[in-house]
């Protein structure tokens, strides 16, 4: 496919206002794509010439973009500035620009490959001269273009090409291009949630079909989306859901990180599939002298002890690793252990599907007793709902968080959220049993000593999973100091949108839209019905937040669709009057 056939339906994509439009327009696309290149295609629409959790940045800030831009198309760099404040977009002024160069070249011939390994040559310069070598070689790319391509091109590296393309929106439009319906979303979905990466789904999907896409394996260095557990009230329906017998781990309140070893190279990613290698080396290390596997993907969760008082520290403490200075100097102040609870992968094969109890055998096999980094989670088998409380009375004695319950024959279920893991946590003061994870969609902007911050108060959603789309559930204007308040403007200015994007979907309107892309932590007294807002929405009466209050912003480990979910709002607002 020719770049400037791309270009096409991205100005198409952009100017799409809802979510079943951008399903329909994108397969189309994909119809007319080959294998080849679809795992490219599925990169670019969402701005990247990699997968999301490969540090694949090509970063260039609005100077350095001006002057290629201004290289390009004769111009220097103070008129290509004076034209994008003009017209609000980098992508728009340097269109214009393009347009008005004259040139006889054909601009259209250059194919989706081309530009995407230019792009990609373009992100991997490193050392000395590589701004100038990404300046120059961006110009190159832009002169060989025509002006719709190099509106979009220039978008990519500032990180403003904003089409709001959810991957599951892009599975529904893979399974719509190849079967003319949504029937192989669940199996795209699978492969997805073992992988993470679109692109080497689609391309694995185009090769060898609905089948082939089945069989797919964990891919060492692609990171698994994690399972997650459910919640219950009490301890006697857990035992309901999960028999006579069951496994129950303390529930520790650090970070999930996920291992990848194979042979001597380690991997580390986060919860929300960040790579975190570099910021963790004790890991690391503890990783290759103790864990005795060739190869292997380990989960666990990373705490910070402190070694002289056997005390686990508080989350507060281990969330100080979380950093990107000074790395060595903390990893000796605030080593971490990471308590391995889940292998999914050994010696070259792909383990997910065996029962949990022989995957802990396993675990229990590569992961010796006096290890001092990587630990084993202690494990109890037990059977009765007396037994639970026990257990949980004394992990929070100990520090811990809760319990974390456990059905011995289930398989991993990558990426799903279900009750073969069961969490119990320490109550928090108040009705709700969670907080709620929102998704910052909109900002009112402020008034009075607000009108300094710029932000007065924030429309707030959760995910809606079946239909990817985020709904509303509540305004937020407490809570927030006014640091914070200075923060989220400087964080909503960045993401803001001219227009509602076309995966919310809400029935009010802020003073502006953003991006949805920070996740915010929030608290509330109860959750009731509303007409006001769209979460879980039947016949006009959605959920929504009473006193709702920020606790703090996730950005750091929650991607937007990580964020609660209606259908568990739906149960929270259930439980919340079960509870005694
Ligand atoms: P939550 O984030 O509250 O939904 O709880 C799930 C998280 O608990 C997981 O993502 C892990 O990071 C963490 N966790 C702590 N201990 C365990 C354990 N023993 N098994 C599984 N997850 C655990």
């Amino acid at each position: 496919m020719k770049f400037s056939k791309l270009a096409q339906y991205y100005e198409k994509l952009e100017a799409t206002s809802g979510r079943l439009e951008l399903v329909d327009i994108l397969s189309k696309l994909f119809t007319e794509s080959d294998s080849a290149e679809i795992g490219k295609i599925c990169y670019l629409i969402q701005g990247r010439v990699a997968p999301f959790f490969e540090p694949v940045e090509i970063g260039m800030a609005e100077m350095t973009i001006a002057q290629a831009v201004g290289r390009a198309f004769n111009k220097d760099k103070d008129s290509v500035i004076k034209l994008y404040r003009q017209k609000g977009n980098f992508g728009l002024a340097a269109a214009q620009l393009a347009q008005q160069a004259k040139s006889n070249k054909q601009k259209e011939k250059l194919s989706v490959s081309e530009v995407f390994e230019e792009i990609l040559k373009i992100a991997k310069f490193s050392g000395e001269g590589t701004v100038e070598k990404k300046v120059s070689n961006l110009a190159d790319l832009l002169k060989k273009l025509d002006p719709t391509s190099v509106k979009h091109v220039v978008n990519i590296p500032l990180g403003t090409l904003r089409l709001g393309i959810g991957d599951p929106t892009v599975l529904d439009a893979l399974s719509m291009a190849k079967c003319g319906d949504k029937s192989l979303r669940p199996v795209l979905e699978n492969a997805y949630n073992k992988t993470s990466d679109l692109g080497y789904v689609a391309e694995a999907f185009f090769k060898h079909g609905g089948k082939g896409i089945k069989e797919i394996k964990l891919v060492m260095g692609k990171p698994v989306r994690p399972a997650l557990a459910e919640r219950l009230p009490n301890a006697d329906e857990a035992v309901k859901r999960l028999g006579s017998e069951f496994a129950a781990e303390p529930k520790f309140d650090g970070f999930r990180v996920a291992v990848h070893k194979n042979g001597d190279k380690v991997e580390l990613f986060s919860r929300n599939l960040e790579d975190t290698t570099h910021a963790f080396p004790d890991i690391v290390n503890g990783v290759l002298s103790e864990v005795k596997a060739k190869s292997a993907i380990i989960e666990g969760e990373a705490i910070a002890y402190n070694p002289a008082t056997q005390e686990f520290l508080p989350f507060q403490e281990t969330t100080k690793r979380r950093r990107k200075y000074k790395i060595e100097e903390m990893a000796q102040k605030l080593p971490l252990i990471m308590f391995a609870f889940d292998l999914l992968y050994l010696n070259g094969k792909d383990i997910t599907e065996r029962p949990y109890k022989e995957r802990r055998k396993l675990l229990e096999s590569i992961i010796k007793k006096d290890n001092k980094v990587v630990k084993l989670a202690e494990e109890r088998v037990l059977h009765t709902a007396n037994e639970i409380k026990k257990f949980f009375d004394e992990a929070v004695s100990a520090g811990l968080e809760g319990l974390m319950l456990k059905k011995l024959d289930s398989p991993y279920v990558a990426g799903g959220r279900g009750f073969h893991w069961i969490k119990f946590k320490r109550s928090q003061a108040g009705e709700l049993t969670d907080t709620v994870d929102c998704v910052l969609l909109g900002v009112y902007s402020g008034r009075g000593k607000r009108t300094e911050f710029g932000v007065g108060g924030l429309l707030v959603g959760v995910y809606d999973k079946l239909r990817d789309e985020f709904v509303t559930i509540s305004r937020i204007g407490t809570g927030l100091t006014d640091e914070e308040f200075r923060e989220v403007n400087k964080i909503a200015q960045h993401l803001k949108l001219s227009r509602k994007p076309a995966r919310v979907n809400s029935k009010i309107g802020p003073s502006f839209w953003v991006e949805p892309k920070v996740v915010l932590e929030v608290y509330a007294d109860e959750i009731t019905k509303s007409p006001i807002h769209t979460a879980g929405e039947k016949d006009g009466i959605g959920y929504a937040l009473r006193f709702p209050r920020l606790v703090k912003f996730r950005e750091a480990d929650r991607r937007p669709e990580d964020a609660t979910t209606v259908s568990e709002v739906e149960k929270m607002y259930k439980q919340q009057y079960r509870k005694k």
